[in-house]
């Protein structure tokens, strides 16, 4: 998984908040060309060149800068190839890039309630999206009813990619965000009246309690409760 601070690599060091800005919009506007098959010669040339900047021997860095410079029709697939390989090591999508990672968040977000309720609590968590600030991506994050979330950096827009990241990460960050607002902890395994953790098990993501040898209490979103 590709998480926060990537993109600094490619951030001169002279670099500042409005580098990375400038940075971030170059990344994005090249993932969008590259996606549809079509990247804009002057955009993988800088992207390029920012690359080269701090790895001046990179392969993709060097073949994409020349075939910018060339330009010509019959190499855009290449270029596209060679950019997405590029950002992949480099620059993290957002949800302006990815909007259905944030789709795939507000889904977990409706099963994690569905816990929320079975464990008797009556108000459902909110899931939102930061702004971008400053030329920081902007994450997602749980709020509860009165307005708390967890003291983390929040849910990574790429933990959206798959349904069961993206189901660990919103239950994980609507814990703190419960646990900030209820002053207790959240939730507690029936059996060892321990406080559980979100975690991938089996290809599935599960509510897990340490009692005993370990063991999963709940897929999340079927905590054992009222109406189950
Ligand atoms: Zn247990």
């Amino acid at each position: 998984m590709l998480h926060l601070g990537q993109g600094r690599s490619l951030i001169p060091h002279h670099g500042g908040v409005d580098d990375y800005a400038a940075f971030d919009r170059l990344a994005g506007t090249v993932y969008l060309a590259a996606r549809a098959g079509a990247v804009d010669c002057t955009a993988a040339f800088d992207l390029a060149a920012a690359k080269l900047e701090v790895s001046p021997l990179d392969p993709d860095a060097t073949e994409l800068a020349l075939l910018s410079l060339e330009c010509v029709e019959a190499s855009q697939p290449r270029m596209a190839e060679v950019a997405l390989r590029l950002l992949a090591t480099a620059w993290d999508p957002g949800f302006t890039e990815e909007p259905g990672w944030l789709v795939s968040l507000e889904d977990a977000m409706r099963l994690v309630n569905r816990d929320v309720t079975a464990t008797g609590i009556r108000h459902p968590c909110q899931l939102r999206a930061r702004d971008d600030q400053a030329g920081r991506r902007g994450n997602a994050y749980v709020e509860t009813w009165d307005g708390y979330n967890s003291a983390t950096a929040g849910i990574y827009p790429a933990d959206g990619a798959d349904p069961v990241s993206a189901l660990v990460a919103v239950a994980d960050d609507a814990q703190g965000a419960l646990m900030e607002q209820l002053w207790a902890v959240w939730p507690v395994c029936p059996v060892h009246h321990l406080g559980v953790h979100a975690r991938h098990h089996n290809e599935a993501a599960v509510w897990w309690c340490a009692g005993d040898e370990g063991h999963p209490v709940a897929a999340i979103g079927e905590w054992p409760g009222e109406g189950h």
